[in-house]
């Protein structure tokens, strides 16, 4: 079965791969970025109606205030490396949700979610930025495109057309792993280790350069990892690289980092 699902992947990926512009690497895309966003803002706006939006007080206010810092800096990055803009079609939304959990998720088309839970864990304004740098660079990297695509070709589903892509129920539920959008949907679907690797990376450029002190991330990866086994957060550090692993890479991308340092 699983040699069948992998044969699939790599016969479909020989006519329906992308490159991404920020790492050069190609991913397998049976869904367009139009497609995927409309998807998006169905449960982006589903999510949002069955959850409680913190919408003031100084939390609120340092969530949008980060989320337009950072996503400013996006777009300053690609324009700075001459490369089309993949954001400026995204409609940025930062939102501030009542929850325990410890999480947060970047949806393409730029509706952004954190979890009043992860605050205790961020403790500051740039650990907020480090974590919105990585959930940013998910989107931004295709991430979440990339994942839905794989598990589209694992389960034998082609490439869905826009009117089909909204209803169409095996889709909907590959959405929802891939965001983890309600435990009714069944398990999480993982990032993999590179794409983790690949959102530290570009989400510590990122929050950098919105003028947050990138070597605050090691300080809050600590915090992250020194979680307690049942608090463990599913987006952050399921199937991710090891606490160790990621703190000593992210210790190596510091250089690089402080070139995009500008503080404010
Ligand atoms: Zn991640």
């Amino acid at each position: 079965m699983r040699i069948i699902a992998l044969a699939l992947i790599l016969s479909v990926s020989l006519f329906a791969c992308v490159t991404n512009a920020i790492t050069g690497r190609s991913q397998l895309s049976l869904v367009s970025d139009g497609e995927l966003q409309t998807m998006s803002l169905t449960q982006y706006k589903q999510f949002l109606s069955t959850n409680k939006v913190v919408t003031t007080g100084v939390n609120a206010e340092m969530n949008k205030r980060v989320g337009a810092n950072v996503a400013a800096a996006i777009a300053k990055y690609y324009a700075d490396k001459g490369i089309a803009n993949s954001t400026v079609k995204y409609d940025w939304e930062f939102n501030l949700v009542d929850s325990k959990e410890v999480n947060a998720w970047c949806m393409p088309g730029g509706k952004v979610v954190v979890y009043t839970g992860l605050l205790p864990v961020t403790q500051n304004e740039t650990a907020l930025a480090i974590v919105m740098g990585h959930e940013i660079a998910h989107a931004v990297l295709g991430h979440g495109k990339e994942r839905m695509s794989q598990e589209m070709a694992a389960q034998g589903l082609g490439a869905i057309g826009n009117a089909a892509l909204g209803t169409d129920t095996k889709s909907v539920n590959i959405f929802n792993q891939v965001y983890g959008l309600g435990a009714e949907y069944g398990a999480l679907l993982p990032n993999s280790r590179k794409m983790e690797l690949e959102a530290d990376h570009f989400g510590l450029i990122f929050a950098a350069a919105a003028g947050y002190d990138p070597r605050l991330a090691v300080d809050f990866w600590t915090r992250m990892s020194n979680l307690g086994g049942g608090q463990k957060p599913p987006v952050f550090l399921s199937d991710h690289p090891s606490d160790e692993q990621r703190i000593q890479k992210i210790r190596e991308l510091m250089p690089e980092a402080m070139q995009y340092y500008r503080p404010k």
